[in-house]
């Protein structure tokens, strides 16, 4: 049996060599590395997958976040809601930025915001809602949107995990993740669902106005050649990792697929188990599994992970510390309890390896296995 990753970045590069090595190949007889015709290509390529009217590559999914908050002229002490149960990068930005992070609790079946929370946690210096799509599912972003316009926020879709993923709304018209919202913001980090072979991220909106706010600020705040109107950023995607992604995106959907027939197995492989609940499926979103995450019940979860790291599969725990409980966030405003669901989340959760090449051995293997340790 091939080795068991987390993410198998090396048999998935195997499948698509001849075409990545090419573009690669291509940029380096260019010499056009920095905005070459290969950023151009994939930024339109990108437009019509998501069905966008504007994508601005940038540097990474970080730059991605705090180049949309910077678009939107907040002043140091907005409030900017999110969720509790993310990666850090999401609260990080809003605090880069001096505004404050305003955490709210998520639903225990998605691991997606609650849209109640939100409701509770709005006051008159509130701004805007980051809602995160976690592990490959979209938020309920049409409860999202109807809150954020009853109340003049602004919302900024963190769009890092489901990229493909669809939406679908009441009348049963879908929309792509990160398209909903007033700004959607991408990484494409190596093992993302798209990821190129360094850093590199996206921006997206349907807004003219943001779109040119945003193509500034991460030109150094330039609009006129050396002429800088606000202060900015330097972010770019450089064209090598555009390249590698055009080739990528193409087949981003049957990745998704592969995503999915591989969490099917898993959910029937633990259904109904005792001490697992498989990850729950919105109605209102496709879910693209970025991750797969279980929740344990009256499991010794490190020694379940070290029980499987001794048969060489690995699992991880995506995420261990509420955003509430980090050293750097402490804030007086917050103590433990506050957040039960996603305190629960932390202490209960791990994610089996998922990718585009997992075969129908390593998935009995690792599924065998984990039901064995459960046994026990
Ligand atoms: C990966 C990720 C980011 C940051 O993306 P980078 O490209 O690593 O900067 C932000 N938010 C979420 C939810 C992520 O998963």
């Amino acid at each position: 049996m091939k080795k068991i990753q987390m993410v198998d970045l090396r048999s998935q590069y195997l499948n698509i060599k001849p075409e990545v090595d090419k573009g690669i190949q291509e940029v380096i007889d260019s010499c056009a590395f920095i905005n070459g015709p290969a950023v151009q290509t994939f930024q339109k390529n990108l437009e019509q997958y998501l069905g966008v009217k504007h994508v601005i590559p940038c540097a990474n999914g970080t730059d991605a976040l705090q180049v949309a908050m910077m678009a939107l002229n907040l002043k140091p002490g907005d409030e900017v809601i999110t969720s509790s149960f993310t990666f850090i990068a999401t609260a990080e930005v809003i605090a880069l930025l001096q505004l404050t992070p305003v955490l709210v609790d998520v639903d225990p079946s998605t691991f997606n915001i609650d849209p109640k929370a939100i409701l509770r946690a709005i006051t008159p210096r509130t701004k805007a809602i980051v809602p995160v799509h976690l592990f490959g599912q979209t938020a309920p972003m049409e409860e999202i949107m109807e809150i954020a316009s009853k109340n003049n926020l602004y919302v900024i879709e963190d769009n890092c995990q489901a990229i493909g993923s669809d939406y679908i709304f009441d009348d049963n018209t879908t929309k792509k993740a990160g398209t909903i919202g007033h700004i959607g913001c991408t990484s494409f980090f190596p093992s993302k669902n798209l990821g190129c072979y360094g850093d590199g991220g996206a921006i997206f909106t349907n807004d003219d106005d943001l779109a040119r706010q945003m193509r500034g600020v991460v030109n150094h705040g330039m609009t006129i050649r050396y002429y800088h109107d606000y202060v900015g950023v330097n972010s770019r995607l450089d064209s090598i990792q555009a390249s590698i992604l055009n080739v990528k995106l193409a087949r981003l959907d049957e990745y998704a697929a592969k995503r999915r027939a591989a969490a099917d197995f898993y959910d029937k492989a633990f259904a109904n188990h005792p001490k697992l609940t498989t990850p729950g499926r919105y109605s209102k979103s496709t879910h693209v599994f970025h991750q797969y995450t279980l929740v344990t019940k009256n499991v010794d979860r490190k020694a379940l992970i070290d029980f499987l790291s001794a048969k060489e599969i690995p699992a991880m725990i995506y995420y261990p510390v509420p955003l509430h409980m980090q050293k750097a966030y402490l804030d007086p405003r917050y103590k433990p309890g506050d957040f039960p669901v996603t305190e629960h989340l932390c202490e209960t959760v791990f994610s089996l390896p998922m990718h585009t090449e997992l075969d129908q051995d390593q998935l009995d293997y690792i599924t065998r296995n984990v039901l064995d340790f459960l046994k026990s």
